[in-house]
């Protein structure tokens, strides 16, 4: 062995030396539907404006760690009850690692569960942290499995359950009444997210709900919505609850520039909630589009996305790369075979895939 890979061993876990790291494939010069992106860019006029602000940042200093216009504008325009605070992350991706890190590590392993097949990053912050990640499979049409969901709640006891709702990679928006009873389930043993990242297309929330449930944590970001590249993600819940959360933050771990952009943003979330508007109708009608296309299932989806069944998940991927179309293939994924899975975009590019796809059936 080398020095290198001696000191490799002698240093880092065996989980991370055994695990392949998350790989995004280089996207440039194809149409891009693989990562649930709005394809609409900001109005040129909101450009300028943003522009004039963003030079005015002071950069020098490190952010103000309370971010508190910042979550004003949050807590005003997101619907957070009165009484309830967010916090705030690089994204969510940082909000789930906070929240398995703050009940992960000294001396324990906790169990942390999601329904799958699910969003990778619940079970990949489990396994980070030191936890153990228990999924649940959902039925065959891709919905929650109430009675499956409450036996393995009852079974390993978790600390933490996952709901993505809708769930990404499938778009199912779960029962609410499903989600409440493991909400109650649950109880004072464990914590429920319901991460509504998709929560723009789906138009209901938990977020009214938060005095009914105080183990729950409602999880949003502004990602899907349209500034997926500003890296901003929010979390509301009990205050007391918030409070342990706060400390695993880093304290200046939202940029100044982030926090610029996103206030600009929400004050401006008006031509937002238009663009979402449009893509629902767009989403809509590639459903329909696709359902009438031979051999292929379309799945019922409340987000910006469609979970795809075809008779060749590899055959039409490899075709649609062909035709220079970028999707994401689930089909290795549980429960998912010969699935992919496609972004809504504009009606110029959903045309493209369509095409591309029905290419790839003959
Ligand atoms: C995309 C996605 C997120 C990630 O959000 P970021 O704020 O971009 O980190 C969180 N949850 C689900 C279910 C997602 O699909």
């Amino acid at each position: 062995m080398s020095f290198i890979d001696k000191l490799i061993a002698n240093t880092i876990r065996p989980e991370i030396i055994a695990d392949t790291p998350y790989t995004v494939p280089d996207a440039s010069g194809f149409i891009k539907l693989d990562a649930m992106e709005n394809p609409y860019p900001l109005p040129p006029q909101l450009r300028a404006e943003l522009g004039q602000r963003l030079a005015d940042a002071v950069l020098n200093r490190y952010p103000v760690p309370s971010y508190a216009s910042l979550k004003e504008r949050i807590r005003a325009r997101m619907g957070v009850p009165d009484g309830y605070d967010v916090i705030l992350g690089n994204g969510s991706d940082e909000n789930i690692s906070m929240m398995v890190m703050a009940i992960s590590g000294g001396g324990r392993r906790p169990v942390i569960m999601a329904p799958t097949p699910g969003f990778v990053m619940f079970a990949r912050s489990a396994m980070l942290a030191g936890a153990d990640f228990v999924g649940v499979p959902l039925d065959a049409d891709m919905r929650l499995d109430r009675a499956a969901m409450l036996e393995k709640i009852a079974e390993h006891n978790p600390a933490l359950v996952f709901l993505a709702y809708p769930n990404n990679p499938t778009g199912t928006l779960y029962d609410q009444d499903d989600v409440v009873a493991i909400i109650e389930a649950l109880g004072e043993h464990g914590i429920a997210v319901v991460d509504e990242a998709y929560g723009p297309f789906a138009r209901t929330s938990f977020m009214a709900r938060l005095p009914e449930f105080e183990n729950m944590v409602v999880m949003r970001t502004v990602s899907k919505l349209g500034l997926a590249g500003i890296r901003l993600g929010y979390m509301a819940a009990a205050p007391k609850l918030l409070e342990q959360f706060e400390k695993v933050r880093p304290p200046y771990n939202v940029n100044v520039l982030t926090q610029i952009a996103a206030e600009f943003a929400l004050d401006h979330i008006e031509v937002f909630n238009a663009q979402a508007d449009q893509l629902v109708a767009a989403r809509e009608q590639l459903a329909a589009d696709l359902a009438a296309l031979p051999g292929v299932t379309v799945f019922p989806s409340a987000a910006n996305f469609l979970l795809v069944r075809v008779p060749d998940a590899d055959a039409s991927c490899a075709k649609l790369l062909a035709n220079k179309v970028m999707v994401k293939n689930v089909s290795k994924m549980h429960g998912l075979a010969n699935c992919i899975r496609v972004t809504v975009s504009t009606a110029e590019e959903n045309a493209a895939f369509l095409h591309a796809l029905k290419a790839s059936l003959n």
